[in-house]
């Protein structure tokens, strides 16, 4: 492959670099932007910004509002997001996991009522798959949906709900027969958030935030039109969904790639006791060439994977192995942070002593990345049965 840009990419580099400057709320390049209370409305806003200028999701096709990026396109793209640290996307699970499921496996209708929403953020979407004891092994879910006239009403609980209590719909999986083997008998639904049956309970993190939540389905309610693919054949479509989840998780390699060059600017600003600066270390010289051969590692890897991708138009089983690198990447990037900072490492919030205690915090967040999409432990399975071809895991 050829890494170099052509002038068309750097025209777009060039197009969307304009774009962030003269869009990007006013503070947020010189680091002055102070967050508002109401988080989720300044998110849904910038989504919506993003949409009005053609960037919401430029991978996507163009009869679904995107602009069939290619490759190289994608590439400038996520440089640019992380070179000015943009504003996450609310709806990620909506453009990233949902709205790519819809238009591989989605009907007409549902493509024509969801996709248009996803993209404006008018609708941000959740994943229901996690139950209390349902996570590595989803197959074991218990939420059931049950048939009665029209309807489906649907009982359970699901947990770890990224979301949750901002989304407008839910791509859930629950079960509709339980006389089958346990990878059979469980159907995906679109499901409406706002009902009286969808309660929603937050979970506070240990860094202090709330992004996750248990939602209670107590007679919540969903028709055969929220169905995605055949009922008691939800198995399919929520690997499908799972594939794009993994793939999305995967470009954080860019982010990563930024985290790296922060590291190493803060590497050589700190000072040892002696007074010696802390790069001049041949330990920590040591850690870094391991660090930066691994996030350069990762991201070739990752660039190899999205081309095979694109070829075959749908992500395929090697997504397993990104978010597994960048994932335990992240961690062990953060980890050296916070042991370079010595003592000061563990202070946090406003008694970090360097970056607003952006180390801390994301060292805190890097744990469930290595859970959130599939434990680490998972994707080694998938990698070794699907990828390596070795037998199958004895425990499933
Ligand atoms: C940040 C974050 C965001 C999340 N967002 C969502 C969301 O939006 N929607 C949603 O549905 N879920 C979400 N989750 C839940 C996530 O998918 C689950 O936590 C994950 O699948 C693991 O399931 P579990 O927590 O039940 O752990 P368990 O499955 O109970 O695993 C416990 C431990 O056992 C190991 N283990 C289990 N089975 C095996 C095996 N066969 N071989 C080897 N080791 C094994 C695991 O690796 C893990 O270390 C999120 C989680 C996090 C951390």
């Amino acid at each position: 492959m050829d890494f170099s840009f052509s002038k068309k990419e750097e025209a777009f580099r060039k197009e969307l670099r304009a774009w962030l400057e003269a869009n990007l709320p006013a503070g947020w390049l010189d680091g002055t932007f102070k967050m508002p209370d109401d988080e989720a409305g300044f998110l849904r806003d910038w989504q919506r910004k993003l949409y009005e200028g053609g960037y919401a999701a430029i991978a996507w096709p163009k009869e679904y509002g995107g602009r069939n990026a290619t490759l190289m396109e994608e590439i400038v793209y996520h440089q640019e997001m992380v070179r000015v640290k943009a504003p996450p996307l609310i709806n990620y699970v909506g453009i990233h996991m949902v709205g790519p499921t819809l238009m591989q496996i989605g009907t007409e209708e549902q493509k024509e009522t969801y996709i248009p929403k996803i993209l404006t953020g008018e609708e941000v979407w959740c994943q229901g798959y996690s139950e209390p004891n349902a996570g590595s092994d989803l197959a074991a879910l218990q939420t059931s949906a049950v048939k009665e006239g029209e309807k489906w009403v649907i009982n359970g609980q699901k947990v770890w709900t990224s979301f949750g209590h901002v989304a407008d719909r839910c791509f859930l999986l629950a079960r509709t027969n339980r006389y089958e083997k346990k990878h059979k008998g469980i159907t995906a639904f679109l499901l409406d958030m706002h009902q009286e049956g969808v309660e929603t309970r937050p979970i506070i993190q240990m860094d202090g935030k709330h992004d996750f939540n248990e939602v209670y389905l107590n007679n919540a309610v969903a028709y055969d039109a929220d169905i995605v693919g055949e009922v008691d054949e939800g198995w399919r479509v929520s690997i499908a969904l799972l594939m794009h989840e993994r793939t999305g998780i995967g470009a954080q390699v860019f982010t990563l790639e930024q985290q790296f060059n922060d590291l190493v600017a803060v590497t050589k600003e700190l000072e040892a006791d002696d007074g010696e600066p802390l790069m001049n270390d041949p330990f920590v010289q040591r850690t870094m060439v391991d660090l930066y051969a691994r996030s350069r590692g990762s991201l070739l890897n990752y660039y190899r994977n999205l081309t095979k991708q694109l070829k075959q138009g749908h992500p395929g089983v090697e997504g397993s192995m990104d978010k597994l690198i960048v994932s335990e990447l992240t961690k062990d990037l953060f980890s050296q942070a916070i042991s370079l900072q010595g003592h000061q490492g563990v202070l946090w919030k406003e008694d970090a002593v360097i970056g607003n205690s952006y180390w801390q915090d994301n060292y805190l967040y890097s744990f469930g990345q290595t859970i959130g999409g599939g434990t680490s432990e998972i994707q080694k399975n998938t990698i070794a049965e699907r990828i390596l071809g070795l037998p199958k895991d004895m425990g499933r």
